[in-house]
Order: structure tokens, then C-alpha cells, then sequence
């Protein structure tokens, strides 16, 4: 589909992409939507359309669906050797490679971010998960058991389990990754030889697409993987209510993710794991380095623009240090370069979307209409382009909407606490559970405090750090099931429990 992106900003290969994408995959074929619809993509730095997307509906989800149950019975991919699943898996990580900056140039072009931060963070954790998942191939097994059998004295079993491929999933990824929640999502379902129907963000659709023609490129069977884009209302809503979908994983915001529980119960009661919001603290003691926890505290709520659902926008400092990390971090936010990603010089890059810098915005008015006290940003950033100040609250209290609400900016809100036991109880005040930090030289306190954090992740003396080894997840409301790690593929399996009676 013709693009008319007016900046010469992206390479040749980038350019023939654009010019080319905006189908749907459906099958192992590039195909329109059924209905001819199509929606537009913005690159958020201009507020530019640089595309023109499929916009996928029932129709085309019923297809795709359709594809993937063919392709998951068939056996050309569930019944693959499991060394060769694992192949195919590593060579997509492999052309992922080979095309690292045309994806960082997607990411840049399509979601805003810089592009060295794409380059360095999400392209190679991209290519780094499908490495790790790879191997998980090989390695998904059963166990045996020692059964007892009570009521049957004297008789003798065999008994062992066996982990299946669940089936057919809908997955269904937010735009702050684009990338890299294709790749949480698509690694471990393939590893545990699911097929699935992959629906991108709106906003986002583009690196999902180019990743799925170095799916094709790998070589996977044809309706292994579907990509779907469309409108969440329709292709979403779809997917999540099919009927023959066995799993559906959703990343996005708690209010959706409800209305995904909802669909999967009045459906076919398909398992369900979702990446939902947080509000996650962050908790820097009077003994903490600050050398380290000040800058590591601005990292925290300014990486990718605060678009984290891990950002550590609560920011709990113990009294006698506060009025200096708060200054600290605000110091940062005052110089954090803000700009097109395409400038090398940028550091942070516009927010997502027109929707979400008015959001943001609106939740930096609440805190001022609250009485917390703007320190740092607090405002738009020019006129093109959606654009934000780093901004940085102090005197924030617990109950404010500040405090209380997921932005999804670049908004901080700090708060002063007297001892650990207070900031635990402060720190646990919320309906999120994703994750949490502490800054401290105590080791022991370190632990005792990660020990009673109801987060999924806790980090000591760092802020995101990610690796595809690592389960990450929620506790509360901020979601079910892990993504990463061995607990993501599992939740791709179901167990089968088999008993051989031998005397
Ligand atoms: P969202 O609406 O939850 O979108 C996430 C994904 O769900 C997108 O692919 C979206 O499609 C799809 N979707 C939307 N409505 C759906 C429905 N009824 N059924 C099935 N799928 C549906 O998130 P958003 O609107 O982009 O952002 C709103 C807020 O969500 C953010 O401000 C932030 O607080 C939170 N959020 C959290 C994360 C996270 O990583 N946990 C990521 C993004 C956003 P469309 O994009 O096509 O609508
Ligand atoms: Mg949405």
C-alpha cells in the first residue's frame, strides 16, 4: 500500500517495506481485509500517516483462526521434531539480526522511540528471546510418578505426565514495544508448538508485520503464525471471543484486560494470561548509593517515556535524603533531550499517540488541581508531534490520582517516608502488583523488603532489567500467568497425566 511519508528519514530497505506493507498474513498469504478496510498509521513525531494498514476484523480473525487450527492439527508444526521447531525458531532470531536496524527504524518511525534505544534495547532483547525460546524447543517434558493407588492394594502402575501444546493462540500486544511483545508473545507459543493469530496495536502494527515476513522467510510452515491488524473492538474483541481459540494472551491496560476475561468465559472458557498495568514503587532508603539511585530513579519513570507498564512512577524517598533525590531526579528530567527519535541527540522521543499525550497531559493537570508540586516539565513540548515534558511531582500524597492511577508518561510522583515498615504499607497501597525497587546498601533490608513487596518483579539497587530467562508478570490486578522464562512456555502447554496399569 502506497505510503506518503515525507521525511527522508529511514533507509531504502525500511522505504520498500513501508511501500509494500499493510496486509494481513493469513495462511502464508499477504492478503487485504475482507472488507476492504483499511485504517491509518501516524508517525507520532510529526503526526504524519506513513501507512495504511488492513484493518482486520471478524471476518478475517474467523480466517486466520481457521489457518491456525489447520496448521496446529495438521501436525506440520505441533508434531515437527522438536529439534527442528527449535531451528526454525533460532533462524528467525538470526534474520532478526541481519535486519536489526531496519526494526529499530520501525520502531523510531511507528512508535516514537529513539532510535539508539531501539537499537541497543528492544531489537536485541528481540533477538535474544527467540535465541533463548529456541532452546526451550528441545526441553519441554513430562515426569514420572510413584503412585500409590490406595484403594487398590497389590495393583501396579506406570504413570507419567506429558506437556502438549495447548493449541491455537490469540495474542493480542499493546504499541509501547511493538517489537518485543511480538516476541514475548510468539516466542514461547512456538517453542511449545502452538500455532498462533497474532493481533498488533493500531498504533503499531508495523514491526509485527516485518517480522512476519522473516517468519515466512524462515521458513515456518503456512498458518503457523497470522497477523491480524486491526481496530481492538473488532479484531481484538474477535479473537478474544472465538470460539476455537484455545489460549488467548493479552498485554495491555486492566480495563481491557477485563473485557478479555469476559470474552474467554462467555466463549469457549479459553486460558487466559494477561500483562496488565502498574503503578509501580519505587523505594530509595537514606543508606542507598545516590549516586546510583538518583539517576537510576530517573530511568526508571523516563525510559521510553514513561510507557512502561513496569515504570517506577511512585517514588518513595526516606526523609532525610528526600529534598535531594527529588531535586537529583528532577535535575535529570530538566535535561533529558527531548526529540524525534531519528535525532541522534534525542533521548526521549514523543509519546505514542494525539489519545495518549492528552491523557497524560490531563493526569499532570490532576496533579496540580491535587496540590502535589511540579518540580521539573509539567507540560507539551512544541506544537507537531506528541511531545511531553519529563515532569516530576514532590508532596505527592497516597491518595491522589497521581499516585493512585497508571499514566503511561513520563510522570513521577515523589513521597517522603520515615522507616521501612511505613513504605511497605505505602509501597503495597495499590491495586497493581508488577513490580518494585529498592536502593539501599543493607543487603539485608534489600531482601526483607523484596521479601514482603507484592510485586512480580523486584529489582535491588537497578531499575528494568529484563532478560528472557526471567519470568515477568504481575501480582493484583497487573495480571495473570509470567511472560518470559520457562513459566511462559508452560503456560502454553496443557498437562496430560497418563497410567499404564502393570499387575
Ligand atoms: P489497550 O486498549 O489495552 O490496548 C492493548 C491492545 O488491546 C491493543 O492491541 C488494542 O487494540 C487491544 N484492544 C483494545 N480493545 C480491545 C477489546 N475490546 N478486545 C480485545 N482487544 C482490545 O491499551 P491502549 O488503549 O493502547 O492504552 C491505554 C492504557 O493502557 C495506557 O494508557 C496504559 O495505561 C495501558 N497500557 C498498558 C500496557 C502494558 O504494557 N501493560 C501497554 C499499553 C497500554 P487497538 O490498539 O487496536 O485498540
Ligand atoms: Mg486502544
Amino acid at each position: 500500500m502506497a505510503t506518503v511519508l515525507k521525511d527522508h528519514l529511514v533507509s531504502d530497505a525500511t522505504r520498500r517495506f513501508l511501500d509494500r506493507a499493510g496486509n494481513l498474513w493469513i495462511n502464508g498469504e499477504w492478503c487485504a481485509a475482507r472488507s476492504e478496510k483499511t485504517f491509518e498509521v501516524y508517525n507520532p513525531a510529526t503526526g504524519e500517516i506513513i501507512a495504511r494498514c488492513a484493518a482486520g476484523d471478524r471476518a478475517d480473525i474467523d480466517a486466520a483462526v481457521h489457518a491456525a487450527r489447520y496448521a496446529f492439527e495438521s501436525g506440520s508444526w505441533s508434531r515437527m521434531t522438536a529439534s527442528e521447531r527449535g531451528r526454525l525458531i533460532w533462524k528467525l532470531g538470526d534474520l532478526l539480526e541481519e535486519h536489526g536496524d531496519e526494526f529499530a527504524e520501525l520502531e523510531t518511525l511507528d512508535n516514537g522511540k529513539p532510535f539508539n534505544v531501539a537499537r541497543a534495547a528492544d531489537v536485541p532483547l528481540a533477538i535474544d528471546l527467540f535465541r533463548y525460546m529456541a532452546g526451550w524447543a528441545t526441553k519441554i517434558h513430562g515426569q514420572t510418578f510413584p503412585i500409590s493407588v490406595p484403594y487398590m492394594p497389590g495393583s501396579e502402575f506406570f504413570s507419567y505426565t506429558a506437556r502438549e501444546p495447548i493449541g491455537v493462540a490469540g495474542q493480542i500486544i499493546p504499541w509501547n514495544f511493538p517489537l518485543l511483545m511480538a516476541a514475548w508473545k510468539l516466542g514461547p507459543a512456538l517453542a511449545a508448538g502452538c500455532t498462533v493469530v497474532l493481533k498488533p496495536a493500531e498504533q503499531t502494527p508495523l514491526s509485527a508485520l516485518r517480522l512476519g515476513e522473516l517468519i515466512e522467510e524462515a521458513g515456518f510452515p503456512e498458518g503457523v503464525v497470522n497477523i491480524v491488524t486491526g481496530l481492538g473492538e473488532t479484531a481484538g474483541a474477535a479473537l478474544a471471543a472465538h470460539p476455537d481459540v484455545d489460549k488467548i494472551a493479552f498485554t495491555g491496560s486492566t480495563e481491557v484486560g477485563r473485557l478479555i476475561v469476559e470474552a474467554a468465559g462467555k466463549s469457549n472458557l479459553k486460558k487466559v494470561t494477561l500483562e496488565l498495568g502498574g503503578k509501580s514503587p519505587n523505594i530509595v532508603l537514606a543508606d542507598a548509593d545516590l549516586s546510583a539511585a538518583i539517576p537510576g530513579a530517573a530511568g526508571a519513570i523516563f525510559f521510553n517515556h514513561g510507557q512502561c507498564c513496569c515504570a517506577g512512577s511512585r517514588l518513595y524517598v526516606q526523609k532525610s535524603i528526600y529534598d535531594e533525590v527529588v531535586e537529583g531526579v528532577a535535575h535529570y528530567a530538566r535535561q533529558i533531550r527531548v526529540g524525534s527519535g531519528f535525532d541522534a541527540a534525542a533521548q526521549m522521543g514523543p509519546l505514542v499517540s494525539q489519545e495518549q499525550l492528552d491523557r497524560v497531559c490531563g493526569y499532570i493537570e490532576a496533579g496540580i488541581r491535587d496540590g502535589a508540586r511540579l518540580v521539573a516539565g509539567g507540560r507539551r513540548k512544541g506544537e507537531r508531534g506528541y511531545f511531553v515534558e519529563p515532569t516530576v511531582f514532590a508532596g505527592a500524597r497516597q491518595s491522589m490520582k497521581i499516585v493512585r492511577e497508571e499514566i503511561f508518561g513520563p510522570v513521577v510522583a515523589a513521597m517522603p517516608f520515615d522507616d521501612p515498615e511505613e513504605v511497605l504499607s505505602l509501597a503495597n497501597d495499590s491495586a497493581y502488583g508488577l513490580a518494585a525497587a529498592v536502593w539501599t546498601r543493607d543487603v539485608t533490608q534489600a531482601h526483607r523488603l523484596a521479601r514482603r513487596l507484592k510485586a512480580g518483579n523486584v529489582w535491588i539497587n537497578c531499575y528494568n532489567i529484563f532478560d528472557a530467562a526471567l519470568p515477568f508478570g504481575g501480582y493484583k490486578e497487573s495480571g495473570w500467568g509470567r511472560e518470559m522464562g520457562l513459566a511462559a512456555v508452560e503456560l502454553y502447554t496443557e498437562i496430560k497425566a497418563v497410567t499404564t496399569r502393570l499387575a
